[in-house]
């Protein structure tokens, strides 16, 4: 599974870094960073959520 960003669509309100922090971070200039990109199995699960937690809809799956 892979998931990735939209930049121009994510606000950075952090709502998948606090659901998934071993995946997602916030930078220093409050840009979301995918630290996996290649999600392990142990965090699919979670990330699954973030995704459809993600108020601006700026996560996409690839499984
Ligand atoms: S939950 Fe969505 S809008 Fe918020 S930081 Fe994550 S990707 Fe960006």
């Amino acid at each position: 599974m892979r998931v990735r960003v939209d930049p121009l669509v994510c606000e950075a309100n952090a709502v998948c870094v606090g659901l998934a922090p071993e995946v997602f971070d916030l930078t220093d200039d409050d840009e979301l960073q995918v630290l996996r990109p290649a999600v392990p199995p142990e965090e699919q699960d979670r990330v699954r959520h973030a995704v459809r937690s993600c108020p601006k809809a700026a996560l996409a799956l690839e499984e």
